[in-house]
């Protein structure tokens, strides 16, 4: 299974929005640009919701079927380790290694020093086409790094072969993800993990790195744009580097694991990729579920009355609802208003405070960030929630399809 250059994740939380979300990618298609859907849900989300992972995959094939999609779509596994991939293996066909927690774990020195003789390519000036500065590395950083790095590869290993085994190899597409951790890998340092993967021959197709900057869930980048921007071009280059060294698959690509909303760095992303004819996979997945909230509100009565339930609860249980969050969000509590406020606020107004339109003064990021993380709330609310998205199909479908389409796809694939 090839995974076609350009992928696009969403995250279907209450799976209700398969079909809106794909409206989307048919509205892009349109305009001649396809982007196949990839429909993503960490075991995480799915434990919060009290959901199963098929029900992923049956709201996938639906919508498709709806819409007659004939385009590849895929349903990703996202965020698996070795204790949780069993349940996925029958729905998903996308398997995202989430490998972060054995970075930096248990190795045998022997098997690092094996590592180093046999990439010796790896120590000294290393020249990348694309890259203006050859990369300088030292037998010292190399063997840091390969110390930081195989345990994880191990890990990797493990999960794909458990998976491989299942499954049938052909059957599914790999990505390796290390962004949940806390320091960013550099170029270097990704030169040296796509050396081990080829080594353990893992035919990973994406790979999702942790990036400099902080990708905060639902709201913008927060970094440097132009160092992000010069760190992407450099990541391109050395995967296109050691597509023939390594023996890695050669349609591998980036992944981008971006929390939602990461409009910054979307024109940076479009440029480098036109440079560097390069392929993306980018992730988001709690922007539709926002879009769900910001719709419930436009459509008033038991819906805005819903969207304020939803704030007054996640407002009082904050804590909470931020702690599997908090290396990922940044809420300011000062600028959350109280719940009584909020209860007289029109739809509209709500709407405008949670809605991601940073020229727009009323829009308040520490509220979206609330919200993000509150959809454990929503999922208590159970038939209530479920039977409002149901009565609002219409205006909540309108929200998720314009936020995909006008705020995401556009700017990253159309460049509009
Ligand atoms: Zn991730």
């Amino acid at each position: 299974m090839i995974i076609e250059p350009f992928s696009f994740g969403v995250g279907d939380r209450f799976a209700h929005q398969a079909a809106a979300q794909l409206r989307a990618f048919e509205m892009l298609s349109e305009r001649g640009v396809e982007v196949v859907p990839v429909w993503n849900k960490s075991h995480r989300e799915h434990t919060t919701i009290g959901s199963k992972p098929q029900s992923l995959r049956d709201a996938a094939d639906a919508a498709v079927h709806k819409l007659n999609w004939d385009n590849p779509y895929y349903v990703d596994a996202d965020h698996i380790r070795l204790e949780t991939v069993d349940e996925f293996i029958a729905s998903a066909d996308f398997f995202t290694l989430d490998v972060a927690d054995f970075i930096d774990g248990e190795i045998d020195d022997a098997q690092v020093e094996k590592f180093l003789e046999h990439h010796p390519e790896l120590v000294g000036t290393i020249d990348i086409v694309g890259i203006e500065m050859p990369i300088e590395t030292t037998r010292e950083q190399v063997k840091q790094w390969a110390t930081k790095y195989l345990p994880a590869v191990a890990g990797a290993g493990a999960i794909y072969n458990r998976i491989a085994d299942a499954k049938g190899a052909e059957n599914f597409v790999t990505e390796v993800s290390m962004d949940e951790t806390d320091a960013p890998q550099t170029p270097p340092e990704l030169l040296v993990i796509l050396a081990a993967l080829g080594d353990a021959q893992i035919p990973l197709q994406t790979i999702a790195p942790k990036f400099s900057g902080r990708f905060n869930k639902g709201v913008d980048y927060v970094g440097d744009t132009a160092q992000f921007e010069r760190e992407f071009g450099d990541d391109l280059c050395v995967i296109q580097h050691a597509i023939p060294l390594y023996g890695v698959p050669s349609n591998l690509k980036l992944s981008v694991h971006s929390g939602s909303d990461k409009f910054s760095i979307y024109a940076p992303i479009r440029r480098q990729l036109g440079k560097h004819h390069a392929g993306l996979h980018i992730k988001t997945a709690g922007t539709t579920w926002l879009e769900e909230v910001i719709g419930l509100a436009l459509a008033g009565d038991e819906g805005l009355q819903i969207a304020r339930d939803i704030y007054r609860k996640a407002l009082a249980k904050q804590e909470e609802l931020c702690a599997p969050y908090a290396a990922v969000i940044d809420i300011d509590a000062a600028k959350l208003p109280d719940a009584e406020t909020v209860d007289n606020w029109s739809g509209a107004e709500f709407a405008a405070a949670l809605r991601h339109v940073p020229s727009d003064e009323r829009y308040n990021p520490s509220l979206r960030q609330l919200i993000h993380v509150g959809y454990k709330i929503a999922a208590q609310m159970g038939a209530r929630y479920t039977d409002a998205l149901e009565n609002n199909a219409e205006i909540v479908g309108n929200c998720v399809t314009e936020n995909l389409f006008e705020r995401h796809l556009k700017p990253l694939f159309l460049g509009e």
